[in-house]
């Protein structure tokens, strides 16, 4: 019996609300709350003949704490989902801080105008000292530890497929299958074809911010930077097969570096077909990645999100997309004295998430681990006070509840390794 403010109504918000609504034991009560509220009250509408879910709408600018807090102290509920943008992390954090509310997100913070000097000047102050120079990263949500502790709160960050699942992955790793981890490999493949040149899965400023950035990955407890796309291996995917992936950089490796510091190496690779990078080079040469405002005819457009406006809506490729994606992770290390190789990774069929809650798969993959995320918290098996991420909690329970819930682990004791 619990009630959960849902904050975003968006692609990946819209399938967590759908798999919700399947626990309705648990989910007794939802608020969708977002933006733009006929979105909200649209996807209510859909789903309150399928469900015993009580859900209700509301209209909340995220960006505004006073606002968030009013919503809140008027549905008090038990736990806040954030899976609206990254840019709305430290808001709902301190709102919840401020009604003593539970807090997860999907997404690292990072700020919408990169450009302001404030943040500048603590950003640039941690690529020399971190060495890394992605835009987002946990410093800004860790620094709220003491504060959730004090206050009893539990957040719970990146509680996604990657970040989120990966992680649930290598904490099954370690408790299970090996006695020291050397390396990590995270692979996530989208095999899936929307049938457009050019269109990004999800949120496309965040997608094209994330994949236009340097490239990193951890060795021996440092960072190493590299130009974007400049390292490429070639991997077989099962059921899905050959694809081109290029190391990224990617925020579960922050956490993962900092929670098994014994790893000697943890990489991030996703795949992309060349016609995808061939559109992002050029948007990116001609400055349409740029989130710097420009003045047009008299009118203030920041490039990326005019962009997004051109670009398909990511919602709108689910009818279209074929194909699956597989996301998982390869681990090399022993176990009883004896070298070792592990894989487990999870197989999601575009289509077939189509058919159940009408999304593709990139926004399935990340909702249904946000509603599993939630249900861990709402039972009372992920709760401990402070900020955390998924590798930090039991992952035992938290992959039963995704192997019930569509998206089940598969193994793999001799793969095919990485170079
Ligand atoms: P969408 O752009 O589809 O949805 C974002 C939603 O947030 C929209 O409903 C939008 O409202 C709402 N929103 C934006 N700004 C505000 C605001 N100021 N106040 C209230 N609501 C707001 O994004 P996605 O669903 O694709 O992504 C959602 C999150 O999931 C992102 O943080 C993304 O980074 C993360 N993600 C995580 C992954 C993982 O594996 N961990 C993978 C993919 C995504 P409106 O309709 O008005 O625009």
């Amino acid at each position: 019996m619990s009630k959960v403010l849902v904050i975003g109504c968006g692609g990946v918000a819209s399938v967590a609300i759908h798999k919700c609504c399947q626990v309705s034991d648990v989910f007794t009560e939802l608020c969708i709350a977002s933006r733009t509220k006929s979105k909200c009250d649209a996807l209510a509408e859909k789903l309150a003949p399928t469900t015993k879910t009580k859900i209700t709408t509301a209209q909340v600018d995220a960006d505004d704490v006073d606002q968030l807090i009013a919503l809140i102290k008027s549905y008090q509920p038990d736990l806040v989902m954030n899976i609206a943008l990254p840019y709305q992390d430290l808001t709902i954090m301190d709102a919840c801080l401020a009604c003593g509310v539970n807090y997860m997100d999907t997404a690292n913070y990072e700020p919408e105008n990169t450009d302001d000097p404030e943040w500048r000047a603590i950003y640039e102050k941690r690529c020399k000292e971190a060495g890394f120079s992605a835009y987002f990263d946990y410093s800004w949500q860790w620094a709220y530890k003491k504060k959730f502790e004090d206050a009893g709160l539990t957040a719970l960050l990146g509680c996604g497929f990657d970040p989120g699942v990966t992680q649930a992955y290598c904490a099954y790793a370690a408790k299970h299958e090996f006695d020291t981890i050397d390396t990590i490999d995270i692979l996530d493949c989208n095999g899936g074809d929307h049938g457009y040149a050019f269109a990004t899965n999800f949120n496309p400023e965040i997608n094209l911010r994330e994949v236009s950035a340097p490239g990193s990955y951890m060795e021996n407890g440092r960072w190493v930077e590299i130009p974007a796309m400049s390292i490429k291996r070639e991997y077989d995917f099962d059921q899905v097969g050959k694809k081109d992936m290029y190391l990224l950089h990617h925020e579960e490796i922050e956490s993962l570096g900092k929670n098994f510091p014994d790893v000697k190496r943890i990489r991030f690779f996703m795949t992309f077909g060349q016609s995808y990078l061939d559109h992002m080079r050029c948007l990116e040469d001609v400055g349409m990645l740029s989130t710097t405002p420009i003045n047009y005819n008299g009118q203030e457009i920041v490039p990326i999100q005019f962009l997004k406006a051109l670009l398909p809506d990511p919602a709108s490729l689910g009818p279209r997309t074929k194909g699956k994606t597989n996301i998982g992770c390869i681990f090399t290390g022993t176990k009883d004295g004896q070298p070792k190789t592990y894989y487990i990774y999870n197989v999601c069929d575009h289509q077939e998430c189509y058919r159940e809650v009408g999304s593709q798969a990139i926004s399935y993959t990340t909702g249904v681990p946000a509603m599993c995320g939630a249900l861990m918290m709402l039972t009372g098996q992920w709760t401990k006070p402070g900020v955390y991420t998924v590798e930090e909690f039991n992952p035992d329970p938290f992959l039963d509840a995704l192997d019930k819930y569509g998206l089940p682990r598969s193994e793999n004791r001799a793969p095919a390794l990485v170079d």
